[in-house]
Order: structure tokens, then C-alpha cells, then sequence
């Protein structure tokens, strides 16, 4: 049963997502939408306090960089397509830097 929280949650990601570039893994089809460089930057200066390790911060890195369920590459993801984005919405869509972004 969804909580009033994960509604607004869900309201918040559709505005995020309008008019943006998604992204599929074209290995498992999980559906990712494309950050900008100013997010990117965004999320870099809001970890900077936390004082990564180098290790913590590849780790954080290469997040951006595959697929969040199976780890393959951002090279491996192609552009979304409607079948894709009708399975998304049932999950919940994450960020991925892509290389051309
Ligand atoms: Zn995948």
C-alpha cells in the first residue's frame, strides 16, 4: 500500500523527469534518466563535507557511470523506448551521467 509519502516522492520524480533524456540498459532494460553536468555538480558539492576516501569516491563515481541493477556499462545503454518507460514506472528511475551529457 503506498504511503502519502512515496506519492509525493513519486509526484517530485515525474517533474524531475519532463523532458528528459532516458536511458535504457540495453543488458537488463533498466531505465535510467540522463543528469546534467550541473547535477553532477551539484551532488559533488554536497558530498564534499563527507570527506570521501579515494576508494569511497570511485565507488561514488562510477556509480554515475552503469547500470544500477546489473553493473554493466553506460556504453551498453541506449536510448529509452515507450516499452521501456511503461516498465519504469514501476520502479524507480535513477541517474546516470552519460558520456555525451
Ligand atoms: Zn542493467
Amino acid at each position: 500500500m503506498r504511503t502519502e509519502l512515496s506519492n509525493g516522492g513519486a509526484r517530485r520524480a515525474a517533474q524531475v523527469l519532463r523532458g528528459r533524456r532516458m536511458l535504457a540498459c540495453a543488458v537488463c532494460g533498466w531505465v535510467h534518466y540522463a543528469m546534467t553536468p550541473e547535477e553532477k555538480a551539484d551532488g559533488d558539492r554536497a558530498l564534499a563535507r563527507y570527506r570521501l576516501s579515494v576508494a569511497e569516491r570511485l565507488t561514488y563515481e562510477s556509480a554515475f557511470r552503469q547500470c544500477l541493477r546489473c553493473e554493466a556499462p553506460v556504453s551498453e545503454f541506449r536510448e529509452a523506448r515507450e516499452s521501456d518507460l511503461a516498465r519504469a514506472a514501476s520502479h524507480l528511475v535513477t541517474p546516470v551521467l552519460a558520456d555525451d551529457a
